[in-house]
């Protein structure tokens, strides 16, 4: 008898709470998963042959009936969560909770056994450092699903580590993603797919500068013209947005990253400098300037040496990283002049006595602001947090779906209905 030795009763709850067996503690919980399963199988099974008879329906309907019951039931266990699926980083919100994850929309890849070695901020760690098999791929491309099984397998780990913590073994969010605006139907179905294989059980799109707008509590819904740019790391969104729905908006596949691009590419040609990607990405922050600054600022950069092959230092200005974007900015300004001019008269009136707002982390590029207000001559502000605006704004409209619901895309499922 356990007890007459003195030893503490072996029970999976006492060995939980004296700590010394979680691995026996966590099979007992798998068993009692496995056993209530089976149990519920059998009760579902049982409900559904009575309700095809007492309600005279099919085996069919009966059957999506208890689907539909057994995912509310998988539902009250998991989190509404909004995810900004960026071309650089995904951001995850949790009703209630706030952003809980922020990391890097990248994967590390076994190109021998095909397997994903990492996810999200450990794979950024391995960029330019991998041997020959491993491959880092960032699986959307201006904002678009790229890569369809890579992005579902991300969304999986993201939904899957936002309910680590809580008593959900089989998550099945709501969830409401950003997509960047006027994506075609087959990218819009690939993100919905891709979430819906992810585990979700009810998926929502919203136009990522609908979000950032939400997300900055700009007055969305009224009849009056919101013009919001977003500036991410694969495209640039530009909207204007009234009674909740775009009534105009363009997109062009150049934003941060092209940027980054733009920097290698002068330093090779300029400079005969060979840096690499991440080392643009800190240049471009420490240095960059969309506009000329009061006070030019200037670094040092350290990259290979084209002619001798050796590494060197250089010192560099930020007038001359402005001019290796400046084709690149110039070509954002356009678009927005563009968006501008395709907008209605009567909302263009409005835009006089209001300001065109910046998301984004592209709208951190110092003077970003004031090259835009000096092209289209209205004010400019950077919203709150630019960074976080589209994950806060999917947020907002999960906790106030049955206001907001208008700012949604129709999504694939609604419009078979
Ligand atoms: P996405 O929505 O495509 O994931 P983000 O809105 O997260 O993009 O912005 C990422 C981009 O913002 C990257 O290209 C990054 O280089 C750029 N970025 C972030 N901070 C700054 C900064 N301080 N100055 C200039 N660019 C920045
Ligand atoms: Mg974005």
């Amino acid at each position: 008898m356990p007890g007459s030795t003195g030893e503490p009763e072996r029970t999976a709850i006492g060995l939980y709470l004296s700590g010394s067996n979680l691995s026996e503690f966590a099979n007992y919980l798998v068993s009692c998963y496995g056993m209530g399963l089976f149990i519920l199988h059998n009760f579902f099974k049982a409900v559904s042959a009575k309700l095809c008879k007492k309600k005279k329906i099919d085996s069919y309907t009966s059957f999506c009936y208890v689907i539909a019951v057994l995912n509310k039931l998988f539902g009250l266990f998991s989190k509404d969560i909004g995810i900004d699926l960026g071309t650089a980083n995904t951001l995850v919100y949790v009703r209630g909770k706030g952003i809980v994850i922020n990391e890097p929309s990248i994967v590390a890849i076994n190109n021998k056994t095909g397997t994903i070695l990492a996810i999200g901020e450990e794979a950024r760690k391995m960029v330019g450092r991998t041997p020959g098999y491993i491959v880092v791929v960032r699986p959307l491309v201006a904002g678009v699903v790229s890569d369809f099984e890579v992005t579902e397998q991300m969304l999986k780990y993201f939904i899957d580590k936002v309910h680590q913590e809580s008593f959900s073994l089989l998550p099945r969010p709501r969830v409401v993603i950003g997509v960047p605006s006027g994506v075609t139907e087959v990218e819009k179905r690939a993100v919905e797919d891709a979430a819906y294989n992810a585990g979700a059980r009810e998926v929502y799109l919203i136009e990522e500068p609908m979000a950032a707008a939400v997300g900055a509590r700009l007055p969305v819904q009224e009849a009056a013209a919101n013009v919001i740019i977003d500036i991410g790391g694969g495209s640039t969104e530009v909207a204007v947005i009234s009674m909740g729905g775009v009534v105009a908006s363009r997109s062009l596949r150049i934003a941060g990253n092209k940027f980054n691009e733009d920097i290698i590419r002068y330093l090779r040609e300029e400079r005969n400098l060979l840096i690499g990607e991440a080392t643009a990405e800190s240049v471009k922050i420490r240095l960059g300037s969309a506009y000329p600054l009061g006070e030019e600022l200037s670094g040092e950069i350290r990259g290979r040496d084209l002619v001798t092959g050796l590494p060197r230092e250089i010192v560099i200005t930020s007038e001359e990283i402005r001019r290796a974007i400046s084709r690149s900015v110039r070509s954002i300004l356009t678009e927005i002049k563009a968006t501008i001019e395709e907008t209605p008269p009567e909302l263009i009136a409005d835009l006089l006595s209001r300001s065109v707002y910046l998301s984004g982390g592209g709208s951190l590029l110092r003077g970003m602001d004031e090259i835009i207000s000096h092209e289209i001559k209205l004010p400019v502000k950077i919203v709150d947090d630019p960074l976080t605006s589209v994950a806060r704004g999917c947020g907002f409209v999960l906790e106030h779906i049955d206001k907001l619901k208008e700012v949604l895309l129709v999504t694939s499922k609604e419009a078979y209905l």
